[in-house]
């Protein structure tokens, strides 16, 4: 068995359904067959997504996009439509790593991903390079602490020692990114979060 195969056999015993995809046309023909019109869609910050084209395809689709990088908007806008989130219909989001034990890993500072992921919009989609793929929970964690969180700390521009070293070295500061690290490994609803994996390499 492939290590896709594996995972998606894994995510499927924790009652989490997955799916592969060659290429995001082929992902968007997918989500294509759930997106109705005037449906309302939220994602969370996410380079996967970016790269992908996500949100330029809710941005351009017939649903009301949730969408966070409106020009301009203001604090209070951004925090009424986290809120939003929560009772969207569908809610996409990245993955920081993703173990062939069928675990799903994310750090968040805020929790405005991490938290409508766990609960609150009808349908979730996770969308994954194969590059997020590790062996195990432990090798997950590691990579979560020193491969996406110094990196995602570098792109916001955050003054963390993971940042500046490549790795992590267990700050408390207040521009910690990791405030929130969650581990998905299972669901009451087994239709509701889903794991879309791309074969590429995607974010990091
Ligand atoms: S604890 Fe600090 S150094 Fe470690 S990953 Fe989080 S922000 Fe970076």
């Amino acid at each position: 068995m492939d290590t896709v195969e594996s995972v998606l056999t894994n995510l499927r015993k924790n009652r989490i359904p997955g799916k592969c995809f060659k290429t995001s046309r082929e992902l968007f023909g997918y989500l294509g067959s759930f997106l109705f019109p005037g449906c309302t869609a939220g994602a969370g910050d996410s380079v996967t997504l970016e790269q992908l084209g996500v949100y330029d395809y809710l941005r351009s689709g017939n649903c009301v996009f949730l969408d966070k990088y409106t020009e301009g908007i203001t604090k209070n806008e951004k925090r009424a439509l986290y809120l939003a989130n929560f009772s969207a219909d569908f809610f996409f989001s990245g993955i920081n790593a993703l173990s062939q034990t069928g675990k799903i890993f994310n750090l968040d500072g805020n929790g405005s991903r991490a938290a409508p992921i766990i609960y609150g919009p009808k349908k979730v989609f996770l969308l994954c390079g194969t590059n997020k793929i590790v062996p195990d929970d432990e090798a997950a964690v590691l990579r979560v602490r020193n491969t996406a969180a110094p990196m995602d700390a570098r792109r916001l521009g955050r003054k963390t020692p993971c940042a500046k070293t490549g790795r992590c070295m267990d700050c408390a500061g207040p521009e910690r990114i990791c405030n929130y690290m969650t581990v998905i490994q299972g669901q009451f609803d087994e239709n509701r979060i889903e794991v879309l994996i791309v074969e590429q390499d995607l974010g990091y």
